[in-house]
């Protein structure tokens, strides 16, 4: 990889040939390439003195501007044929297909149920009042900008009445999401709320217990966080969501590792096969 700065013109130009424009769109290339992940793994600038005495991410990867065109446009090909996609009942209720947002190659990917009214009608995650929340959790808390981050849904079509996705809907759709984590290959996943546990992670355990605790997938570590629209309910469990989210800065900035000894350097091929969901141990 290299290690030269983004050439901002290349860039928006190999993106634009590409045909992709609402995926990760030329404002959000050209944001990313300011920012202070494109000098280093190490922010230039200070944290804000309100979170001064707060941790917040400081290791994170330095996006490579050919790597970032290249997985927009598998994801891109991904999506495109999910646009007409009929393999669940959820196609019926579709005002717009709600894929993913944010960097292709991100180190952090959030993963949440699926769309709501506002997602559906705009055609991207967490965009009312929970999807406000959980950028003011990224930006706010961890220090990252939201477009320095992946996020996605178990179902990528809007239930009826925001009702919860049944079993054969999460399984008719969950190939989808397993395509995107492959493709943007995050250091780390954090998930938002119980049915991704379920849908995502076969994990049956309630996200009350769950949450706070290390799950592996595919030898990606996963953090079972509670979902925004939870918290908006709940004031007082936004500590317990912090607390989580403290866990992920702290591996972000390698100061914990919840992966076996050893784990953390071996390929993909090397590692043993491994129950989705299951805790490291
Ligand atoms: S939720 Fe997924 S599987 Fe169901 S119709 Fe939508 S894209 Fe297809």
């Amino acid at each position: 990889m290299s290690g030269s700065r983004p050439n901002l013109g290349d860039l928006a130009a190999a993106v634009r040939g590409l045909g992709i424009d609402r995926l990760y769109p030329e404002a959000e290339i050209a944001s990313l390439a300011r920012s202070p992940m494109s000098e280093g793994t190490t922010p230039k600038s200070p944290a804000p003195k309100e979170r001064a005495s707060q941790p917040v991410v400081r290791g994170y990867r330095r996006p490579e501007p050919e790597v970032v065109a290249e997985k927009a446009a598998r994801l891109r090909a991904l999506e495109e044929p999910l646009r007409s996609c009929e393999k669940c009942r959820l196609c019926e209720s579709r005002t717009n297909l709600v894929y993913g947002v944010g960097n292709p190659d991100a180190d952090l990917m959030f993963v949440g149920e699926g769309p709501g009214a506002d997602e559906d009608r705009q055609g991207e995650p967490f965009v009312g009042r929970a999807g406000k929340l959980l950028t003011d959790m990224i930006e706010k808390g961890m220090g990252l900008r939201r477009a320095d981050v992946y996020i996605a849904n178990v179902v990528k079509c809007r239930p009826p009445d925001n009702r919860t996705p049944e079993a054969d809907e999460m399984a008719a759709c969950a190939p989808n999401l397993l395509e995107q984590v492959e493709i943007v290959a995050p250091r780390v996943i954090v998930t938002l709320g119980g049915v991704p546990a379920r849908g995502f992670l076969g994990n049956k355990t309630g996200i009350t217990r769950l949450r706070g605790t290390w799950l592996s997938h595919r030898g990606i570590p996963v953090m079972p966080t509670l979902h925004p629209a939870y918290l908006l309910r709940n004031p007082a469990a936004k500590k317990d969501s912090w607390e989580d989210l403290k866990q992920v800065i702290a591996f972000l900035n390698g100061e914990i590792d919840p992966r076996p000894e050893g784990e953390a350097h071996k390929r993909k091929e090397e590692r043993e096969p491994e129950e989705p969901g299951s805790l490291f141990e």
